[in-house]
């Protein structure tokens, strides 16, 4: 990982190296915390700008509400400080992770004085899974981990303590020679990646899973709208595995993955076993967008 200069902590800035919490930090010990991911683009103008922060912060805070936790800071003052964060680590196209945590204080399953903690650490981070699978495909595997049933992990929230189930998954593929995972929900069907949505292309219409027990992704919000302006149909429907086998084309969304094609599953090849059209259309209009070549889009940036 690219070592940046200053973390925001708690309103302040703290040099990377001492961007440290206590062992008894409740979070540590029971994963209850939000957080959000978030990226900056230097833009077509020379400028830099956040890709739709304000629904990222939205995100953050519906996170907290969902599993009970008052952030101590208002919206607007987060947001300044994702950008204080930017600037002090002169970062003009990167990742930013702000992370909303319990410190410590009590232990036990019941924590009622522990200061509600948030920080912000942003640094470079190229594909998160790989230059080459973004221009190629990457394959992938159907995990033997079942995403969180809605009633058991809140599958709306980025809650710190839900990635262990998308850990074992992702370790699990890895381990056997792939590059993601994917995960079927508690019915059978595809849900998602391990930390990305999935679109599936037949025939040229578009498909992603419903909302209903996946996290509902920025990035698969921005490639439906933008998708929709170019003409395509999109079905917001479930499907199962033999349909993505089927599928012409498959890719992944995410802040982290951006958009990735999926090359393989389940070492069937899909479609011809390459970034696909539709695919690349999408990919070619979503980094304009991200970089600012889009002026429908302007709402979307929050410039530096
Ligand atoms: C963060 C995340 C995504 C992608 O959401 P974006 O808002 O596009 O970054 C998808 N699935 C899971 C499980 C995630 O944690």
């Amino acid at each position: 990982m690219q070592k940046g200069k200053k973390i925001w902590m708690d309103g302040k800035l703290v040099d990377w190296d001492d961007a440290n919490v206590h062992i008894l930090t409740h979070t540590l010990h029971y994963g209850m915390g939000v957080f959000e991911g978030i990226r900056c683009y230097i833009c077509g103008d020379g400028r830099s700008a956040v890709f739709r922060l304000d629904e990222h912060i939205d995100r953050l805070y519906d996170s907290a509400h969902i599993v009970q936790i008052d952030i101590p800071f208002s919206k607007d003052e987060i947001k300044g400080a994702v950008f204080e964060t930017l600037k002090a680590n002169e970062l003009r196209e990167g990742y930013i992770r702000p992370i909303v945590y319990l410190g410590a204080g009590s232990m036990g399953l019941f924590p009622k004085e522990n200061k509600v903690m948030v920080s912000i650490a942003a640094w470079e981070w190229g594909a998160y899974l790989g230059e080459e699978g973004i221009k190629n495909g990457i394959r992938v595997k159907v995990s033997s981990f079942t995403r969180h049933h809605v009633n058991v992990g809140m599958t709306k929230a980025k809650v710190v303590g839900n990635y262990v189930n998308s850990i074992l998954a992702k370790r699990e593929v890895v381990k056997a020679g792939y590059d993601e995972a994917i995960m079927l929900d508690t019915e059978g069907y595809i849900s998602e990646g391990s930390g990305e949505n999935i679109f599936i292309v037949k025939e040229g219409v578009l498909k992603t899973t419903p909302l209903t027990s996946i996290l509902n992704g920025i990035t698969r919000n921005s490639v439906i709208r933008l998708a929709q302006a170019n003409g395509y149909e999109i079905q917001e429907e479930r499907f199962t595995r033999d349909e993505l086998y089927t599928a012409d084309e498959a890719f992944f969304t995410g802040t982290a993955a951006e958009i990735t094609p999926i090359r393989e599953v389940d070492d069937r090849k899909i479609g011809d076993g390459k970034l696909g059209p539709v695919t690349k259309t999408i990919q070619d209009i979503f980094f304009k967008v991200v970089k600012g070549d889009g002026s429908a889009y302007k709402d979307w940036l929050a410039y530096i």
